[in-house]
């Protein structure tokens, strides 16, 4: 089954959130609790308690952010057929024309046992070695924390990174009043530059990519196991996953070892790291201003 097909059958046409719990989990269960579950910058978040004694996870949101929780599900669905760490199992998607709603398997928190970190790191190199394709990009645009993130599907990893990740950005930045024409200029000599900076992807194969793997996207669960959350998935060079991993912390040195045990980088990944991450600090520039500005400069500056 395609990951539209799987879509398709999680997409309920209710209207309300019991008519939705009694067609998942049978007539009669009715939610008994609703707790609030904090933390969440972008949607409201609880964890329902049924009558039978399941939990679910529950997001809402405005249904006027169209294809949002669609567009999560397409990545949690995309990670779940993967072999690689744990993703919350997507269930139901429903609006009422105001309010869209998802459902998902429920994860009870746990704390970090004595090797999280290599079997995060080994099932990460799984993640990305075992599910490829043979183009960077995605089936459908995305979103970047609010921005979107567009994925045309392209064949070379050089091109994709240069037009659809930094240019992007940098051009949404221009646009907002961040970024000047100088830097504008600096990122498409960078782009130009991208095939003597950047390795090819391995095999001409990209890899299935969480896309914004800083350490508030994983849980622990009750197994002391990683689990992914809020991908922004795509077909890439697996280096960008790994660097960002690297940008905010939260990464223990087991999980880079147990990653490059089970599948090892190229020579220089280390040097090439910050350049992936220019992405994700023009992001931030987009996103909370000009406080990253420096950054990004800095990183222009030395690889342009
Ligand atoms: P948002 O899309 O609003 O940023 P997140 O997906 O980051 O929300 O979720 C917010 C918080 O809710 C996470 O930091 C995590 O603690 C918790 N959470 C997310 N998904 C689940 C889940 N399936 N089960 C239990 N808790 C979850």
């Amino acid at each position: 089954m395609s990951t539209g097909d799987r879509l398709e059958a999680i997409t309920f046409d209710v209207r309300s959130l019991d008519r939705a719990v009694a067609l998942l989990k049978g007539e009669g269960t009715t939610v008994r609790a609703r707790r609030h579950a904090g933390g969440g910058s972008i949607n409201d978040a609880a964890v329902l308690e049924l009558a039978d004694g399941s939990t679910l996870f529950l997001k809402q949101n405005s249904a006027s952010h169209t294809g949002l929780f669609e567009e999560e599900a397409r990545g949690l669905l995309a990670l779940a057929e993967a072999e690689g760490p744990r993703v919350p199992r997507v269930l139901a998607l429903f609006s009422d024309g105001h309010t869209q709603t998802f459902l998902m398997e429920y994860i009870a928190s746990g704390r970090k046992g004595s090797g999280f970190f290599s079997r995060f790191g080994r099932d990460l190199a799984r993640l990305h070695r075992t599910n490829r394709n043979d183009r960077c990009g995605f089936e459908r645009d995305n979103h970047i924390g609010s921005t979107p993130q567009r994925n045309r599907w392209t064949r070379d990893w050089h091109a994709f990174f240069g037009e659809h990740r930094l240019l992007f950005q940098v051009e949404l930045a221009q646009q907002r009043g961040h970024a000047d024409t100088t830097m504008v200029r600096r990122t498409e000599t960078l782009a130009r530059k991208l095939p003597d900076l950047l390795p090819h992807v391995e095999d001409g194969r990209p890899s299935l990519l969480h896309g914004d793997l800083w350490g508030g996207n994983y849980m622990v669960d009750s197994e002391g196991q990683s689990v992914l959350i809020d991908p922004a998935v795509y077909y890439g060079h697996r280096e960008a996953d790994l660097a960002m991993t690297e940008l905010f912390g939260g990464f223990s040195p087991e999980f880079y070892r147990a990653y490059r045990e089970e599948w090892p980088l190229e020579p220089g990944y280390e040097k090439r790291r910050d350049l992936y991450n220019l992405y994700h600090l023009l992001n931030h520039l987009n996103l909370f201003g000009r406080g990253y500005l420096g950054s990004c400069q800095a990183i222009l500056k030395r690889f342009s």
